[in-house]
């Protein structure tokens, strides 16, 4: 049995974007590498960005909080696994408020809601830093899309299903990782709001939390092919019916 290779490894540092490939049949790992963070996560297909990474029907299909063996749907009309979650390290579970990890819930932070509830300019959000990390592949702010939050507790009110956040549980080293079914290219954030301490709007903000934030490390590996045996990249969805349009 050959090892598995390491094909790339890089750190995305506190409050940034970055962007990079995963070629189908590779795994890729998100690292907890210097303690709790929240991660902010965007996929496309590598050769066709309209297919997307579709947040809602993901949550609909699995949990509301991915977790192994769970799968990355892409947007309509295309519909297919673009990646199988292989790896998480926190198995967070579900905990006595109902709350999970690893969000599908919520989406990512923007300038525009952050300035509406605190009148701040704040170029830093995670859809400021997926913009910035996907420029360089021809992409724009039209293709951030709602987001997996890796790292990230989260859940609804028993009473009156309000949406809450809690702090982030990841400790050094943990990790949460993906089998890419599709080519994609990939993009995180390292969110400004850090381990989520700290709450960011409201009576109880505590000002700019820069020291909860921490960097996060990417590890994109080769798969021995022997374990391949039998895989195949899915194809799109099958639906012909044309929506009932007639010309
Ligand atoms: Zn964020």
């Amino acid at each position: 049995m050959k090892e598995p290779t390491v094909v790339e490894k890089f750190v995305v540092p506190v409050r940034s974007g970055k962007a990079w490939p995963v070629k189908a049949g590779q795994v890729c790992r998100i690292v907890a590498i210097e303690g709790p963070q929240v991660v902010d996560f965007n996929a496309w297909n590598l050769h066709n960005p309209r297919e997307r990474f579709w947040a809602a029907r993901t949550k609909q299909l699995h949990h509301a909080h991915m977790r192994i063996f769970d799968r990355f749907w892409s947007c309509l009309p295309y519909l297919r696994p673009m990646a199988t979650v292989v790896g998480d390290s926190i198995n967070y579970g579900t905990d006595a408020d109902g709350a999970g990890c690893h969000d599908l819930l919520g989406t990512r932070c923007d300038p525009y809601v952050h300035k509406m509830l605190s009148g701040e300019e704040l170029d830093v959000c995670c859809h400021s830093n997926l913009l910035r990390a996907i420029m360089p592949y021809g992409l724009g702010e039209s293709d951030v899309h709602d987001v997996l939050n890796v790292f990230q507790v989260t859940g609804l009110t028993a009473d009156t299903h309000q949406y809450f956040v809690k702090p982030c549980p990841a400790r050094k080293g943990d990790y949460f990782e993906f089998f890419a079914e599709i080519d994609l290219l990939c993009a995180i954030s390292t969110c400004p709001h850090g381990d989520m301490s700290i709450p960011i709007w409201g009576p109880n903000a505590a000002g700019d939390p820069i020291e909860i934030c921490r960097p996060i490390g990417v590890e994109v590996h080769g798969v021995n092919p022997d374990l391949l045996a039998g895989w195949q990249s899915p194809s799109v969805a099958t639906y012909q019916g044309l929506h009932g349009i007639r010309a």
